[in-house]
């Protein structure tokens, strides 16, 4: 299958913090997979603005060794590299003060799609965007990109969404949750919505309950400082599961539009209950199988962070009265496995009576690694020995479904950079849904802070503390094994 290719209109992307860690791992090596897919045409320019002491040549050298480590060598070759890096300058730049903004401006033209990826800490953004205004870089025209975190607590998110409303309207603004750029996230929203067969039992009535997990290997060492002040709750739940959780738990939007789409997520978190304390496990990692406990990892004896949290979450409106939301994520578990697993209830009735080997029906959908879906459902066990019932899937790795295509399956900033230059602001956070989004977490923080809540130490390697088992088990459930 040959993947149709769209090209963008021509564009200048002006990446400040070009020369960071997430330029060189996500934002150059993805652009590069656009640009030798055909996707940008020959007039496109990326501009890297940073503070570092370096000139075109380095930062073409920077986004050479960029591309060579991070995109797979069947998937590169030397002429498009070099293409490609003609494309590329670099201008030094200070955010805080004056230098290099002259240059910069004189860089941008007024005529082509103007885009400003803020791939900076967040401090930075008001004086970026004072910056980009008081040298007439920006318009009421261009587009600007921001990264996660935003904000820590529901105080920091409306100061950051004020301080870019002062110099850019919402529909300027392209907040990212890397997330919604995964084509398993949007595939959820082509399955449910594209076909007939899932919409009708996709309510309490017929859905007993749905996991999401989000597991990963890697402890929190190389970003301690920041972990520490955040954990699992606000590093993780309040963006990329509650953004799963919602596009699960939405009614149809009329349309798939930015704001038809973003509307039906932001009543989903508006419905959601406060969490109850029993409902949360919270669990930090200790040493063993070869690795740092968390404290050694972030330097800090007495930390109260959680570097895993499990909790159980009610929608509460019509469709989901009665089906809870399991959601686990955490660091150095067994293994690394992100997916979302819709369980259906028991048949109303069995004509082939008790203990036949019976399984629900599962819904899995898988985001990482093996990116696809799979629905288990009962058969006959082929064969003599009377009605044996037996469980089987209907896989649909993407893979293998979709041929040599699907083994290439973009990665989610190629896509959602793309989609900015598109001016498509669907699979972003509009700035109402990242504020619901804190006022539904501050509270529960809040509760575990004032009663100074210790996490439950967990061995390295495993699928978490224990009491994250019982939360399930008291309902009569069990989480699906975290594998690989
Ligand atoms: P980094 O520290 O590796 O790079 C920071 C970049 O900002 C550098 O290019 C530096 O030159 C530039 N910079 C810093 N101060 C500046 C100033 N005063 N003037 C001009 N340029 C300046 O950071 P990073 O890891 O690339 O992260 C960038 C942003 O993306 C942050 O907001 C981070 O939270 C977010 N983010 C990063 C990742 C990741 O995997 N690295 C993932 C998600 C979100």
């Amino acid at each position: 299958m040959v993947a149709r290719v769209i090209p963008v209109d021509p564009f200048d992307l002006v990446i400040f913090g070009g020369t960071g860690d997430l330029a060189r791992r996500k934002i150059v090596p993805g652009l590069y997979r656009r640009f030798r897919d055909g996707q940008m045409p020959p007039e496109a320019r990326i501009i890297a603005a940073a503070r570092s002491e370096i000139d075109r040549g380095a930062f073409r050298q920077f986004a050479a060794e960029a591309v060579e480590e991070f995109v797979p060598q069947d998937r590169r070759d030397a002429r498009s590299i070099s293409d490609f890096l003609d494309r590329l300058e670099y201008v030094k730049v200070d955010i805080h003060g004056s230098e290099g903004w002259p240059e910069l401006a004189a860089l941008i033209r007024p005529d082509v799609v103007r885009a400003f990826y803020f791939s900076v800490a967040p401090g930075l953004f008001g004086d970026l965007a004072r910056r980009l205004h008081a040298h007439d870089i920006a318009d009421g025209d261009c587009r600007v990109v921001v990264e996660k975190p935003f904000g820590n607590d529901l105080a920091t998110a409306r100061a950051l969404n004020a301080t870019l409303a002062e110099h850019f309207s919402e529909g300027q603004v392209y907040r990212i949750d890397h997330y919604l750029g995964k084509e398993t996230v949007q595939n959820l929203m082509a399955v449910r919505f594209a076909n007939i067969l899932f919409e009708p039992l996709w309510n309490a009535q017929y859905v007993d309950h749905v996991q999401i997990t989000v597991a990963e290997t890697v402890g929190v060492a190389g970003r301690g400082a920041y972990y520490d002040e955040a954990g699992a709750m606000r590093d993780m739940v309040q963006n990329h599961l509650m953004q799963l959780l919602c596009l699960i738990a939405m009614e149809p939007p009329f349309r798939f539009e930015p704001d038809a789409v973003r509307d039906e997520k932001l009543k989903v978190i508006r419905a959601l209950d406060p969490v109850e304390p029993r409902d949360i496990v919270r669990g930090q990692y200790r040493a063993g199988n070869g690795c740092a406990s968390y404290a050694e990892d972030v330097g800090n004896d007495d930390s109260l962070t959680e570097s895993f949290i499990a909790l159980r979450v009610h929608v509460a409106n019509w469709r989901w009265k009665g089906t809870p939301f399991y959601l686990r994520t955490g660091k150095r578990l067994r293994a690394r496995a992100s997916e979302i697993a819709v369980t259906f209830r028991e048949p109303p009735h069995s004509i082939f009576g008790e203990g036949e080997g019976w399984k629900e029906n599962v819904l899995v959908i898988r985001l990482q690694p093996n990116e696809g879906m799979k629905l288990r459902v009962m058969i006959k066990e082929p064969g003599p020995g009377g009605m044996r019932l037996k469980d089987v899937p209907l896989d649909m790795s993407f893979a293998e479904a979709l041929g040599e295509h699907g083994a290439d399956i973009p990665d989610a900033y190629e896509r959602l950079i793309m989609d900015v230059i598109r001016g498509n602001q669907t699979l972003f956070m509009r700035g109402d849904e990242v504020e619901a989004a804190w006022a539904w977490t501050d509270p529960v923080v809040a509760e575990w802070q004032a009663r100074e809540d210790r996490p439950e130490p967990y061995d390295a390697g495993s699928s978490g503390p224990e009491d994250a088992l019982m939360l399930m088990h008291r309902d009569g459930r069990r989480w699906r094994e975290i594998s690989p």
